[in-house]
Formats: C-alpha cells, structure tokens, sequence
C-alpha cells in the first residue's frame, strides 16, 4: 500500500514566531500515525522545528553537494537541519529561478545522494490547461524530471495544475482522479515500479475539499500551501486524509 502523505509547504512564510503552530500541527500528526505529516519549512526554521515530532522538509536543494554557490542549500545541509524529505521542482522555483526539468532530476538525485526523500512537483499552467495539454505536459515533465531509480522510498510525486495554486480554483474532484491515474500510469512507464509512488494532489487544497480529494483511489495525500500555516487549517485537512 502507497504511503499517504499530509505535506505543508510554508513557502517564504514562518519565523520563530510561528513554532507554535508547527508544535500543534505536529501533536495531531502524532494521533494520526497512518498518514505521514510532512512540513517543508523556510530553511531558518527547520533545525528549530526538530523534536515536536512532525517530518520535516526543505522547499529546494542545489544540484551540488557543496561549493561556491551563494545562498544555495544543500541536501546535507538539510539533513544535517533535520530534514528528511524535499521538495523539487515547484513550479514557483520552475518560474521565479528557471529551473529545468533537467536541473529537477539532477536535484533528485541529489536529494536521494544526501539521504532525503524527494518530493518531485509536476503540473500544467491554465494556458496549457485551456489547450488540452495537460497530459502531455505531465508526461514531458515526468520523463525529464524523474530520474530513474525513483522508488516509493526515495521519491513521492506532487500533481499540481500551476492555474490551481493560490487561486482558490481547483479542477472537478473526477477530472483530479483522471490526471492522477494518467499520471501514475505514466510513471509505471518512466521507471520500473513507478506506478507504485505516492502521487499527492496540491493547488487549493483546504478542509473543505480535502475529504472529496482524499477519497479518490489515485490520490495519496496533498501538498498544500496556504492552508498549512496555520494548526486550525491544516488539523482538518490532515484528520481528512486519516
Ligand atoms: P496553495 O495550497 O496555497 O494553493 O499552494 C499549493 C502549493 O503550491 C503547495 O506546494
């Protein structure tokens, strides 16, 4: 069975100020032990986040494992923070930095070199979206951002339809079901074993929602963004996936 997986992504949000609510996301993470709950946290925040339990992440890595890279981070880095999963290829690091499919596979397999869990986002913007491109999209991404070697251990994959981040708007709860059975069976043809990954939907995800997304068979948890600052948010949305 696919790990099932609540994933916060605080983004450029959180100081110490907002440990409190890390520890109160943590105590119901910790009462609901057959989902996995997962925080990728600004970097300044995670070594500060160890100890309440919950698993924690970073929101990007660089390719290199040390070197002359001002303000990059690296997968030991992270680990060496506490870390035990990483985010790659949001499409807000594919648009705000211009990374590539291939600087996403190169960052994977970094993340696997350093010892984390890569947590690889794919997803089609609205005007891909509008011209029936979705499912090419997703299986040109999947080609060139997943490395082969991508187990359920080392890999979990992030659909997220760039149109639905933030906006409030995500697609109808059949059509999610749809891409996320697409996207799996395009997965099992990238690398061997690959229909096995968790698949996690993200873009607008909120308690609201949550249950009716949760549910559907090819959807093995969320990433979620806005609702995953504050405890009073994300409690329910996780509580939805248990
Ligand atoms: P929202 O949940 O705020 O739409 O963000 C989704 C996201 O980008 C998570 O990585």
């Amino acid at each position: 069975t696919r790990t099932r997986i609540a994933a916060g992504n605080w983004k450029m949000n959180g100081t110490a100020a907002d440990l409190a609510e890390v520890e109160a996301i943590a105590a119901t993470g910790a009462r609901t032990s057959e989902v996995v709950t997962l925080l990728c946290l600004p970097a300044t925040l995670i070594d500060r986040a160890r100890g309440y339990g919950v698993s924690l992440g970073g929101q990007t890595l660089h390719a290199a494992t040390s070197g002359a890279h001002t303000g990059d981070i690296s997968g030991q880095m992270l680990v060496d923070a506490g870390a035990t999963y990483v985010i790659v290829g949001h499409s807000e690091r594919r648009t705000d930095h211009g990374e590539s499919d291939a600087d996403i596979c190169a960052q994977a397999e970094a993340a696997w070199a350093a010892g984390l869990t890569a947590v690889i986002c794919i997803g089609e913007t609205e005007a891909q979206y509008r011209a029936g491109e979705t499912l090419d999209v997703l299986r040109g991404q999947i080609e060139g951002s997943v490395p082969q070697g991508a187990t359920p251990g080392n890999t979990v994959i992030a659909y997220e339809p760039v149109w639905a981040i933030g906006t409030g708007l995500t697609p109808e709860v059949p059509e999610i079901q749809s891409v996320h059975a697409e996207v799996r069976a395009a997965l099992g043809a990238h690398v061997h074993g690959g229909e096995t990954l968790s698949v996690l939907y993200g873009g607008s995800v909120k308690a609201a929602n949550a249950v009716g997304i949760f549910a559907l068979d090819d959807v093995d948890g969320g990433l979620v963004g806005g609702a995953s600052l504050k405890a009073a948010d994300f409690v329910p949305v996780i509580e939805a996936l248990a």
